[in-house]
């Protein structure tokens, strides 16, 4: 018990944190996320206000921060509770984690939504990844921890010495700037879009350079002409291999090209020339979004209602295609079944069938069950 909230089971590890399952006080669910302190010093105040900001945040796109508790060991944050991460969603309903193109459509136009509420009102996440977008039963993407980052510093290492992972940092960061804006959050949306697209992340480096290195190979190596500026860049060295630029319509064939069309105005080596949440809000690869086909009734419907009918209809969608996938395991079952007693049938009446007779040569309408 932490301030009347009571704590149920463990959900996760996070970067700052431990995540905990827990009831506020009124009985509601909620998320208790712990938050790692040094001992001897505390927790600093302008954490605190930093943190007590982003309870001013209010977003449909944004995990809601209901509470926080301060105990001389600890900070606690209260947020909404969702029901997974991106990366478990896209475990549990991707193929090999790859999703179709339409829900990547819905889940990044809602994770731009969120984005660009937050850098309207001035707060920076610098740490966006598939473990921190959360999504709940309603397929409603929201982005958590926006602002911790700020508040307890760009992550390096976890509580329990994990190394954080570098794979969606942007390349300004990684090359030592330190002066970087909302331009850094940018980058990773468009690491987080192509590897929805995938199921595997777009640049898995391991290490501050080999991370560079894994994007130089793809984007190619970037250059004052290319770049200008980055050669001033503190961790920038002129012998870096010179890799020449490749074609993400040919490393991402998944994608088409409204999609490669977005992706090359996130992933922009030049963080000034990286588009704005805003201005990616606007692109054509979302149009089907901004005219769904909708009934004459509901024509008089609000924008945000238009949007709520897509997730509804993916919703749909994604039962229709669970039952589907049913049917089908259902239907293979009862043809394994039927070959099973027809080859017993057989094997009793006709011991030619045991030399390998094509049983379907007795049934010329094949087995059952057959659509
Ligand atoms: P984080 O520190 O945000 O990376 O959290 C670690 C893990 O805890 C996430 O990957 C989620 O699985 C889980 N988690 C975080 N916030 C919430 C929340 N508001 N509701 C449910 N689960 C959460």
């Amino acid at each position: 018990m932490e301030g009347n909230y009571q704590r149920l089971e463990h959900l996760g590890e996070g970067t700052y944190a431990t995540v905990y399952k827990g009831r506020s006080p009124k009985g509601e669910i909620v998320a208790l996320k712990e938050i790692h302190l040094d001992p001897e010093e505390g927790a600093p105040s302008t954490a605190i206000r930093e943190i007590s900001l982003m309870k001013e945040l209010d977003h449909e796109n944004v995990v809601k921060l209901l509470d926080v508790v301060h105990t001389e060991t600890k900070l606690m944050l209260v947020f909404e509770f969702m029901d997974k991460d991106l990366k478990r969603y896209m475990d549990a309903n991707g193929n090999h984690g790859a999703l179709p193109p339409q829900t990547i459509k819905l889940l990044m136009y809602q994770l731009l939504k969120g984005i660009k509420y937050c850098h309207e009102m001035r707060v920076l996440h610098r740490d966006l990844k598939p473990q921190n977008l959360l999504i709940n039963a309603r397929n409603q993407l929201k982005l958590g921890d926006f602002g911790l980052a700020r508040a307890v510093g760009i992550p390096v290492n976890t509580f329990s010495n994990e190394v954080v992972t570098l794979w969606y940092r942007a390349p300004d960061v990684l090359l030592g700037s330190r002066n970087y804006t909302t331009t850094i959050d940018i980058w990773s949306a468009g690491c987080i879009m192509a590897e929805m697209f995938t199921g595997r992340p777009l640049f898995a480096g391991s290490s501050n350079d080999d991370q560079l290195i894994k994007i130089f190979r793809i984007m190619g190596t970037p250059s004052e002409a290319t770049w200008h500026g980055v050669s001033q860049l503190s961790n920038w060295k002129n012998n870096f291999p010179p890799y020449p630029p490749q074609r993400f319509e040919q490393q991402l064939p998944q994608m088409d090209p409204y999609a490669i069309d977005l992706l090359k105005k996130l992933l922009v080596y030049d963080p000034n020339l990286r588009w704005e949440a805003a201005r990616c809000l606007t692109h054509p690869y979302f149009q089907d979004l901004w005219q769904p086909p909708v009934p004459q009734h509901s024509l008089q419907m609000p924008a945000h209602m238009h949007e709520q009918q897509q997730l509804q209809q993916l919703h749909m969608q994604q039962q229709y295609q669970h039952q589907q996938n049913m049917r089908l395991q259902l239907q293979q079952q009862q043809q394994q079944q039927y070959h099973h007693q027809q080859q017993q049938h057989q094997q009793h009446q006709h011991p030619q069938y045991q030399q390998g007779m094509n049983p379907h040569q007795q049934h010329p309408q094949g087995p059952p069950y057959q659509q």
